[in-house]
């Protein structure tokens, strides 16, 4: 199938490979465009059996609980992105020479000739944060855009529809870029890489690998995290377009081609007249919300993606400005008795619950659930000192124990022995009891939330609602 557009799918062999949320829509489009589809899906559930009750209607075929075979005849894969490459599947469509394409390689191929520029953003924590930051400043600046890819509106729904977009901000996983291979963004940012899915892709290196395509064919600017070296290493491993630059952003005062923070301003010298001596102010630290570093690191990300475009400094500041965070990510719950009580339940790994912690300077930490293979002594080393008490609570919660008596053992900890409705509530009503006046009390678990609650959504309510019972 080449690495260009395709246009004639008439009567073209494609097998999608898992229903759900990208393969049910791939499978429409495809069907629509003219192309043979049949579904391959692993499950046979009942939500399976009517998903594929639908498209059987449309003339798709569907094989249910069999994801492994190749149909016949296959000439091209479409898959879900969580599709771990190890899978039979894969196997024999490298035998056969077939092509894989994910659902974001799909919707590049499909794009129209004079479709909209991504910006793309890809990283380990922040992703979500910082796509949302950019459409925000995008649209300060007059531009037509939105938010797209791993965040709810689909890519295939944005670039197919009829809305027409002057540029799209594109959040990618990992996984989608796996299966990614002739995405070129306008530009793109890795916002920083630190172990996580490493049983899905095999090796950390692995891991890195599929990041750092995000920066393959960047046009503008790559742009990488100058506190994390590793993002640099992969904009210098990039096979990128002519005049294409590396940029940089840092925490600290920016170098020329970097952009930064100097006496709580965030400050451009990269896209500015002879960036050696001059530095363009774009906002203040408290234009972003909330002010936590690692959010300030986000919002320079954005700054500079959206610079890199050609946004003005005024659009950084209105769209900064204009940006409120997805709920459960640093989300201020409410002040109970001089004790702030903090949502961060989207902290699932412990990279973003350590960027989490070292926003707070005296913390009662709420922590625990399932640690997907994580050690957690680097991070219960590294926020020690931030530690008023800890309340544990979810499977693991014996992993962090143990760190704690390694590196924290003063600190008290109240472990909670059960996964019942009532759990959250007694984990703050125990943290309100660890709390003084000016601590912070911070859900940041550093573990996903499935063994206890439904989502990572579930368990900030079920903190939020604990809280405001504690204040009624
Ligand atoms: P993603 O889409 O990559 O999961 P989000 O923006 O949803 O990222 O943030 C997820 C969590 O990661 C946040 O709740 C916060 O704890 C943490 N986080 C956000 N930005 C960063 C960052 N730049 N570095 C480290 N952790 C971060």
């Amino acid at each position: 199938m080449g690495s260009g557009q395709v246009t004639d799918w008439q009567g073209k062999n494609v097998t999608v490979a898992g229903l759900g949320v990208s393969g049910v829509p791939a499978a429409r489009v495809l069907h629509g465009l003219g192309a043979h589809v049949t579904v391959v899906n692993d499950g046979d559930d009942d939500r399976a059996r009517a998903q594929a009750a639908e498209l059987e209607a449309l003339g798709v075929t569907v094989r249910l609980g069999d994801g492994a075979t190749l149909p016949e005849g296959t000439e091209l894969i479409v898959t879900a992105p969580g599709w771990q490459p190890d899978k039979p599947l894969f196997a024999a469509a490298e035998r056969a020479g077939v092509p894989v394409w994910g659902d974001v390689e799909l919707a590049w191929r499909l794009r129209g000739p004079d479709a909209a520029p991504w910006l793309a953003v890809t990283g380990t924590n922040g992703k979500t944060t910082t796509v949302q930051m950019l459409a925000s400043i995008l649209t300060a600046a007059g531009l037509r855009t939105a938010a797209v890819g791993n965040i709810g509106v689909s890519l295939l729904e944005a670039v197919l529809g009829d809305e027409p977009y002057d540029v799209l901000a594109v959040e990618l996983s990992s996984y989608q870029l796996h299966w990614a291979p002739s995405v070129r963004a306008h530009s793109a940012v890795v916002l920083n890489l630190a172990p996580d899915h490493l049983d899905w892709h095999g090796s950390m290196e692995a891991y890195a690998a599929d990041k750092g395509r995000v920066y393959e064919g960047n046009r503008v600017a790559c742009v990488y995290n100058a506190a994390d070296k590793a993002t640099e290493d992969l904009v210098r491993a990039a096979d990128v377009e002519e005049g294409c630059r590396a940029i940089g952003f840092t925490l600290g005062t920016p170098g020329p081609s970097q952009l930064g923070v100097v006496d709580g301003i965030l400050v451009d010298r990269a896209f500015v007249e002879n960036r050696q001596k001059n530095a363009q102010e774009l906002a203040e630290v408290s234009d972003v919300v909330p002010p936590a570093p690692h959010n300030i690191a986000n919002a320079l990300a954005a700054a500079a993606l959206a610079r890199a475009f050609g946004v003005p400094p005024q659009a950084v500041r209105d769209g900064l400005r204009a940006f409120t965070p997805d709920a459960h990510r640093i989300a201020h719950v409410a002040d109970v008795d001089g004790v702030a009580y903090v949502d961060d339940s989207k902290a699932t790994n412990t990279h973003a619950a350590q960027a989490s912690l070292a926003a707070y300077e005296s913390i009662v930490w709420i922590a625990g659930g399932l640690a997907k293979g994580a050690a957690f002594d680097e991070l219960v080393a590294s926020s020690a000192r931030r530690l008023r008490g800890v309340v544990l609570m979810g499977a693991d919660r014996a992993l962090i124990r143990e760190a704690l008596a390694r590196h924290a053992p003063e600190v008290p900890v109240v472990d909670l022995d059960r996964t019942d409705t009532g759990a959250m509530l007694q984990a703050v009503q125990e943290a309100k009891r660890l709390a003084g006046p000016g601590d912070t009390v911070l859900l940041a678990p550093a573990c996903a939330s499935m063994d206890m609650f439904a989502n990572y959504n579930r368990r900030g309510d079920a903190f939020a609602q604990a809280v405001r019972e504690l204040g009624a």
